[in-house]
């Protein structure tokens, strides 16, 4: 029970790795708030974790339109008369675009609910936080926001901006006592990664865990950001991806012993 008696709002946690946040929280003991777009998803989420013995609620809202996150605080503020304890910025929608091909509103639609989006839950977030002096925002980010990749124009520069503003947000937040951290997942099998088998097997060269992530891969470390022990973590962008932003090219073994090195080839000759 790491989590028991705080409150947690979890954006786009309907579905995907939200929802197995929002469980995992609320396994924790955390109250969770399940803000989401989706009604009947947010509702099936909230049905889940009361019959699970957790608490929940939903707050059916858009985290890219201003007037909803303004709503969606004061409920939250109004549901127990205090601040929220922790927001996990999760909400978003993939995309996939050449450079020359992505259009002006495909662009902007990407940058508004992955990234204004975060901007707006994080202000109204942290106004209330400062008021008691500690809070805890987690954003959910994505490798893709790490490394250039092909078709990533629009998500992948997103996904920059929420590691970025987190650092930021951090060295402004973390004196008034909210740490802020992110979360960059690789490819994770839910709903956002509707990959081929070449595609899935061209991601696995490239994984060394030789797997496709699963949601609770991600749930699991944001309990850990969201708990005491780590209370001394702010700034922080924690890749979990199998080590596939640390990979270039993978070889195998018997690939390996057949690269040529001037100093092992000497040695053996010797
Ligand atoms: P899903 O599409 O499965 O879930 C996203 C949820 O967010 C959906 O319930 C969606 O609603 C909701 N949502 C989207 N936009 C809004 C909005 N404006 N307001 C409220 N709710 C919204 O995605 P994942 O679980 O796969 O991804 C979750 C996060 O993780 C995202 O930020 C994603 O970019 C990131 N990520 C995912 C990776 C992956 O491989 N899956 C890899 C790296 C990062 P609706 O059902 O209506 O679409």
């Amino acid at each position: 029970m790491q989590l028991k008696g705080k409150s947690a709002v979890i954006t786009g946690a309907g579905r995907g790795i939200g929802k197995d946040i929002a469980r995992r929280f609320a396994t924790e003991g955390a109250e969770v708030i399940i803000a989401e777009i989706d009604r009947a998803h947010a509702e099936s989420v909230v049905m889940d974790i009361k019959n699970g013995g957790g608490t929940a609620h939903a707050i059916i809202c858009d985290v890219s339109e201003p007037n909803d996150v303004d709503s969606l605080f004061q409920q939250t503020y109004d549901l127990n008369g205090r601040p929220l304890d922790i927001l996990v910025n999760n909400a978003g929608i993939a995309h996939h675009g050449a450079f020359l091909e992505t259009p002006i509103d495909e662009w902007e639609q990407v940058l508004k609910n992955n990234l204004t989006s975060i901007f707006l839950c994080s202000q109204r977030a942290a106004r209330q936080m400062e008021g008691v002096g500690k809070g805890n925002i987690i954003n959910i980010g994505s490798i893709s926001g790490q490394r250039g990749s092909f078709g990533r124009t629009a998500y992948g520069v997103a996904k920059a901006g929420v590691h970025q503003m987190t650092r930021i947000m951090a060295v402004e937040l973390g004196p008034m006592g909210i740490n802020v951290n992110a979360i960059a997942p690789g490819p994770i099998d839910t709903g956002i990664t509707s990959f081929g088998p070449d595609q899935k097997r061209r991601y696995l060269e490239r994984i060394p865990n030789n797997r496709f992530g699963l949601a609770n891969d991600i749930s699991g470390v944001a309990v850990f950001l969201a708990s005491k022990d780590a209370a001394y973590m702010n700034g922080s962008v924690v890749n979990v991806d199998g080590g596939f932003d640390s990979a270039g090219l993978i070889f195998s073994y018997d690939e390996l012993i057949n690269v040529k090195s001037d100093v092992r080839d000497k040695k053996i000759s010797d």
